[in-house]
């Protein structure tokens, strides 16, 4: 056992069985030992590889898709320029290059950042320096007026906690001992979670998820904006167990070594849009639709036409991975959270 197992297993021996979204907070952000706060995981040394990673066009498109729902807010100056779990600031700074051409919006910007982890803030004030970001633990802590946010690879972070349906209903799924090791054990009483399912089957919910819908849906409603979220994740709610731990690019045991293996689990988006009630959901699509909606083959055609033979071979590789169903183009989607004035680029017909 490492260091924050023995914390863990130590807390279980005294007060019995920890909820599955306690398990995951210890293991993404223990203040000492937490995943999160004790690397940066992104990238090819690192667990896994994220779509600003892979290509400057996924954060290009996404910083136009900020300029033209700007100018769709009326270009309100001041506004609020947010992000979510930034990770490294690639993100950010292929979306500010891209938008910067567009007449004003940088001018009318404030940057602020939400991230939990001091290594990735690094990493973030290094790759942003020029456009003065502030950072925030919370994204209940941004300052309000209109607002543009994106988030990458956010909500799947988020902990969930998971329900097992019995013959008497619904009981939660905990993290206790067996032995040495950490075991799912049933609650013994029932929960008030509620939801159709057979006997034996697995249903999920993010309490924080459905927190921040919900704050972000009253917010853009009342103040204006839009907030597009893109992450692994399944349309109608329902699916089963999805709780995956990564770690060098491979599947790990969720249970198995806390703090050392990204751990995350698949969004319900459903169920985030119907607790942002009060802003307009639109889609989800899927991440390959919705860039070729905002123009990633004419995009890749024009960075190859001023490249050399080695550099166009690789957009092409970038553009295949972030588009094909096989690679991130499926699995991966796109929701939109706005005003219910606003209609949003690569949502056409979708909301
Ligand atoms: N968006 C980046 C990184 C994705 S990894 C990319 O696409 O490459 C998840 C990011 O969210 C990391 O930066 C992580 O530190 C941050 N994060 C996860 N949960 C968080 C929370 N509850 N509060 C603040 N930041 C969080």
């Amino acid at each position: 056992m490492n260091a924050l197992a023995r914390i863990l297993a130590a807390r279980i021996r005294g007060t019995g069985p920890i909820g599955l979204a306690d398990f995951m907070t210890a293991a993404l952000f223990h203040p000492e030992h937490g995943y999160y706060l004790t690397r940066d995981p992104i990238g090819a040394r690192g667990d896994f590889v994220t779509a600003p990673e892979v290509s400057q066009m996924f954060g290009e498109l996404i910083g136009l898709w900020c300029a033209e729902t700007w100018r769709q807010m009326g270009a309100p100056r001041p506004f609020i320029l947010a992000e979510l779990g930034p990770g490294r600031g690639t993100l950010m700074a292929d979306a500010l290059r891209a938008a910067k051409l567009v007449p004003g919006f940088l001018d009318a910007m404030s940057l602020h950042l939400v991230e939990a982890s001091p290594a990735l803030r690094a990493a973030q004030a290094r790759a942003l320096a020029p456009f003065n970001p502030t950072w925030h633990g919370r994204a209940d802590d941004l300052p309000g007026g209109p607002l543009i946010l994106i988030a990458n690879e956010f909500l799947d972070v988020l902990p969930i906690r998971q329900f097992v349906r019995a013959e008497d209903g619904w009981h939660e799924r905990r993290v206790g001992l067996d032995g040495e090791e950490f075991a799912y054990i049933l609650s013994e009483s029932k929960t008030d979670f509620s939801g159709d399912g057979s006997v034996g089957s697995v249903r999920e919910m993010s309490p924080q998820a459905r927190e921040l819908g919900a704050s972000l849906g009253a917010r853009l409603a009342r103040q204006g904006g839009a907030a597009l979220f893109i992450d692994y994740g399944y349309t109608r709610s329902g699916f089963g167990d999805t709780l995956q731990a990564l770690r060098a690019h491979r599947r790990h045991d969720p249970l198995a070594d806390p703090g050392e293996a990204d751990l995350s689990a698949h969004v319900d988006f459903a169920a985030f849009a119907a607790a942002a009630a009060g802003a307009r959901a639109f889609g989800p699509v899927e991440q390959g639709l919705f860039l070729r909606r905002l123009g990633i083959r004419e995009r890749a055609d024009r960075l190859r036409a001023g490249a050399n033979a080695t550099q166009a071979a690789a957009i092409e590789r970038g553009y295949r991975r972030l588009v094909d169903p096989e690679a991130m183009g499926s699995l991966l989607k796109v929701l939109a959270l706005a005003h219910p004035s606003l209609t949003l680029a690569g949502f056409e017909g979708e909301a």
